[in-house]
């Protein structure tokens, strides 16, 4: 097929990558959404295994299939849950793509390059391999996080802002000495040894993450993932792979701010890494938390729930933990039945990555219209008889109002304590991700059902379906 061609199509596919972004931006457009992209993502393949010079269609179909394969199995076995440590891992991938291709391109020196052109492909290798390296080692460690391999809690070595700045510098001084190279001999020390000091950055930029921070780093991550593969393109000479990579860069870099102003964080500390330790005490933890807790049982919270004229219900990562969306859909569906009056309040953090909870709910058949986002619901919660807290624990801390010394402290949360009983569905005391303690727990509005969110919601379904 010749050049022209391959342009229209690829063309077509960058519009439909366009408006699969745009229909992944509300819930009842999100499948058509998906749709476009995989449409624009066969198209992108079909006209890159038809382009002039590619032929090795037997690596390629190998290559191919074992991908299919692993994809395949991946998305089978995956839980919901672990979805997040997921799209960390894939983030990985596409980093060490672009690492891999940096190198590739280099060394393979079938190129006829100007003077000018050498100068801007050397760049274009160096800053691509950068970018790569850190996408590649900061979504490993931020993988670590999420599954609980590491520590959530942030990990601050003396210095470390001085220490960014030393690699910042090297960096720059390697990328100097890379493209001044006269041969390919003296161009592979300074290659590798940004490499290295890429990898180190991306791991001490992510490890010194912690509190309720991770979800900021989840999304810089995605987009530093679309910035390498825009790199790529750059080196492979590839139009599709840059606006693609530009795209995925540039929703990433918008949803990082979306989350900085969620978080109440400044996006220029994000961005530079100097952020991570929270609050002022330097570290998760918070002041400690005493009273009395008062707990509850299934038939207390059924009779609440029949008395109540409007209910509340603030899920978080619990109710994915335990998988409870469908008996919390069902109790919803009972109560509505009932006249009761319920809405759906949704931290922008809940859960373990973005729009976490929105999806859980709609898999379970919730209604769009009673799910809510944070700031179109907090002021409402004075007016609401009975809230569920089901498996949400820092998006409901109101130490991060109240205690200037807390870890998460400035962060916005949903202010359930306002309402005149609420409900915490968990199985014990412990913290949640930012490993503060919860004094929402100890209000004397407040009562704890303790034990597993799905059995208990389930136990709930049946009282109330008498
Ligand atoms: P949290 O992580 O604060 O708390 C979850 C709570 O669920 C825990 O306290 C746990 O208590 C409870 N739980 C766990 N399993 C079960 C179960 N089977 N049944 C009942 N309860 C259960 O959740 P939130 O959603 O409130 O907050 C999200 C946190 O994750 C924030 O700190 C956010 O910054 C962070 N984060 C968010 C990301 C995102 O993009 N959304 C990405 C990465 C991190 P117990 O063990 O006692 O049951």
């Amino acid at each position: 097929m010749d050049g022209q061609m391959i342009n229209a199509i690829y063309l077509g596919a960058a519009v439909l990558f366009i408006l699969a972004l745009g229909g992944l931006s509300s819930n009842e457009n999100a499948r058509r959404g998906n749709l476009y992209g995989m449409l624009g993502m066969a198209l992108a393949i079909v006209a890159t295994l038809l382009t002039p010079g590619v032929d090795r269609y037997g690596v390629i179909a190998v290559c191919m299939a074992a991908g299919a394969v692993i994809g395949f199995v991946l998305a089978r076995k995956v839980q919901m849950t672990q979805m997040p440590q997921l799209v960390a891992i894939l983030h990985s991938l596409v980093g060490l793509a672009a690492v891999s291709v940096g190198y590739a391109t280099y060394f393979d020196n079938g190129n006829d390059f100007t003077v000018a052109e050498k100068t801007v492909h050397d760049i274009e290798v160096y800053v691509g391999v950068l970018i790569g390296a850190l996408t590649f080692s900061g979504s490993v460690v931020a993988f670590g996080k999420l599954s609980a391999l590491i520590s959530s809690k942030p990990l601050l070595l003396p210095m470390r802002h001085g220490f960014n700045g030393l690699l910042l510098l090297l960096a720059v001084y390697f990328g100097v000495q890379f493209v001044g190279a006269e041969s390919m001999d003296e161009a592979v020390f300074p290659l590798v040894a940004m490499t290295v000091i890429a990898l180190i950055f991306g791991v001490h930029m992510v490890i010194a993450i912690g509190g309720a921070d991770m979800p900021v780093v989840i999304s810089m991550l995605n987009s530093y993932s679309g910035w390498a593969a825009a790199a790529t393109g750059f080196m492979l000479a590839n139009d599709l792979l840059i606006v693609t990579g530009a795209l995925v860069g540039s929703s990433g870099a918008i949803l990082s701010y979306i989350m900085c102003r969620a978080m109440n964080r400044n996006f220029l500390s994000v961005i530079s890494g100097g952020f991570g330790s929270g609050g002022k005490s330097g570290g998760a933890g918070g002041a400690e938390v005493s009273g009395d807790v008062v707990a509850t049982h299934v038939e207390e919270v059924a009779q609440m729930l029949r008395q109540a004229g409007k209910v509340m219900i603030v899920p978080g990562y619990g109710m994915a933990m335990a998988q409870a969306q469908r008996e919390v859909a069902e109790v919803t569906r009972l109560l509505m039945a009932r006249g009761v009056q319920v809405a759906f309040a949704i931290h922008p953090v809940a859960g373990r990555m973005p729009g976490h909870m929105n999806v859980l709910l709609a898999e379970a058949k919730v209604p769009y219209d009673i799910v809510f986002e944070m700031d179109e619901v907090n002021d409402d919660f004075p007016n609401v008889d009975v809230t569920l807290v089901i498996g949400a624990n820092d998006t409901v801390n109101p130490a991060a109002m109240e205690d200037p010394g807390s870890p998460i402290s400035g962060m916005p949360v949903l202010r359930v304590w306002e309402s005149k009983t609420v409900v915490v569905l968990k199985r014990s005391m412990a913290t949640g991700y930012a490993g503060v303690e919860n004094p929402l727990f100890f209000k004397e509005n407040t009562r704890m059902l303790f034990g597993d969110a799905k059995g208990n919601m389930g136990e709930l379904v049946r009282a109330l379906a008498e």
